[in-house]
């Protein structure tokens, strides 16, 4: 069974202030957030946000311009420009106003360069009072220059992210995730799920195949009735997802039992939670998986 590709990199939201850059990056990485503090041999842009999604990742970094107290910011990014600011990035979203361009647009977009395959976010639709001028103002854009895509998007009410977050997973590199995918911070609560099944399946398992397990946490959502969360267990040899997995699936249930019993206890609220168990050869051998897994946390 084929796993789907996945992406991971490092994405720019670059544009002049107050276009809504940080609105657009709260709404991206939205309840996803994790803010996580780079290892240094990582990245040399500051992290903002992750978003990890099943087959993406997003890397949320820093660029000069981001920051709406620095009044000299666009003449900063361009002086960076020369030197490169933007080069080791993936992919870069050029944030402008739906309502229409302005002249530190411009400036902006030169900051960026001539970067190939760069993603126009134009955003605040939800303030435009009527459609008709964003036909005109998109097509003005397009006349620019050569974009990978152009999206109209509202960072405030969300309209047509997903569009966004399918044109920037398109620009970035094949890659397992680089930072773990399945916590925000030590007390987040799909950590404590991660760690729960570990424990269960500790407790059922012989010595020898612990060690080659990780859990990931590949949804978790909080609905109004009940927590909603899917996670996969991953082992190394498909002799072991077969232990793991259990005589008809018996294993994965008793584990998935013993966590959602426990997990109710202390949400007091219900809990559906399915666990996958998949094979990731030689991930112990591999660095970026061990990241992706979070189990380099040392
Ligand atoms: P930045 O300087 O580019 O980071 O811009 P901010 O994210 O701080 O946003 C600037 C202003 O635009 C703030 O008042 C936001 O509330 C507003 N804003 C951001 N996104 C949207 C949007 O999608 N729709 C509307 N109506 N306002 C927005």
């Amino acid at each position: 069974m084929a796993e789907p590709v996945h992406r991971c990199g490092l994405v720019a939201l670059v544009g002049r202030p107050n276009v809504g850059k940080s609105s657009l990056l709260n709404s991206l990485v939205g309840d996803k957030v994790s803010i996580v503090t780079p290892k240094p041999q990582t990245t040399r842009f500051r992290v903002l946000g992750i978003r990890s999604d099943a087959d993406v990742q997003y890397v949320f970094v820093d660029t000069p311009g981001m920051h709406r107290d620095a009044p000299r910011a666009v003449n900063r990014l361009m002086n960076r420009a020369a030197t490169g600011a933007l080069t080791g990035v993936d992919a870069v979203v050029f944030v402008v106003e739906a309502g229409g361009w302005r002249d530190d647009d411009d400036h902006a977009l030169q900051m960026i360069g001539p970067t190939e395959g760069v993603i126009v976010a134009v955003n605040k639709v939800d303030a435009l009072k009527g459609k008709d001028s964003l036909i005109p103002h998109l097509e003005a854009l397009a006349a620019r220059r050569p974009f990978a895509a152009i999206v109209p998007v509202s960072a405030r009410t969300g309209d047509n992210l997903e569009r966004l977050l399918a044109a920037i997973r398109d620009a970035l590199p094949e890659s397992p995730a680089l930072y773990p995918t399945d916590r925000s911070s030590d007390r987040d609560p799909r950590w404590h799920v991660a760690e729960l099944v570990r424990e269960q399946l500790m407790l059922r398992l012989d010595q020898e195949v612990p060690y080659s397990v990780a859990v990931t946490i590949d949804q978790f959502e909080e609905l109004s009735k009940l927590t909603r969360i899917a996670a996969t267990v991953w082992v190394e040899r498909s002799g072991q997802q077969a232990i793991v997995v259990g005589k008809g699936g018996a294993l994965m249930k008793e584990v998935g039992r013993a966590v959602r019993l426990e997990l109710e206890a202390r949400w007091e609220r219900k809990v559906f939670l399915q666990l996958w168990v998949k094979v990731r050869e030689r991930w112990t051998d591999d660095q970026q998986h061990l990241r992706a897994l979070g189990l380099d946390e040392t």
